[in-house]
């Protein structure tokens, strides 16, 4: 399952790549090509706005009326009935594939600290940001667990 988000709900989309999903984002885009993209790329739309919905008529997409990203990400959860997160599979910055990088390789680009206590590195094959476990921090696992957790 691929999504797209309109301009309005960059950080949804950012919480989608957290936990694996396909999501797609530009801060700037038309509404013309944003509905190519949804169409060609077969991606569902997830979109704030009602006009785009009704005017243009596209047929897979989710209205979103909630202004608070994690409301919007258990609505999306709820709508898809999605439950196959993979954490640190997906770019949180450009939505590119992570791959395992060997731990030595990473040693001049990590804190040192990092480097003493994580053993799997990955990195994104877009933009060749480094993730490593203590990169999802405290606060999103928490707030991630009371996004699935409540009703
Ligand atoms: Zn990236």
């Amino acid at each position: 399952m691929k999504f797209i988000a309109d301009a309005m709900l960059g950080r949804l989309a950012r919480w989608l790549r957290l936990l694996g999903y396909d999501a797609l984002y530009y801060p700037q885009i038309e509404h013309g090509l944003l509905l190519r993209i949804a169409r060609e790329d077969n991606r569902i739309l997830l979109t704030r706005d009602t006009h785009l919905v009704k005017v243009r008529g596209v047929q897979r997409h989710l209205l979103l009326s909630e202004n608070n990203p994690f409301e919007q990400l258990k609505k999306v959860i709820a709508a898809f009935n999605l439950k196959d997160f993979s954490l640190m599979s997906r770019c949180a910055e450009c939505n590119a594939s992570l791959t395992v990088v060997p731990k030595e390789n990473v040693k001049n680009f990590v804190p040192e600290y990092v480097y003493q206590t994580s053993d799997i590195f990955k990195q994104c094959e877009g933009c060749g940001k480094l993730y490593w476990k203590g990169t999802h921090p405290e606060k999103f696992k928490k707030k991630l667990s009371e996004v699935l957790l409540s009703p």
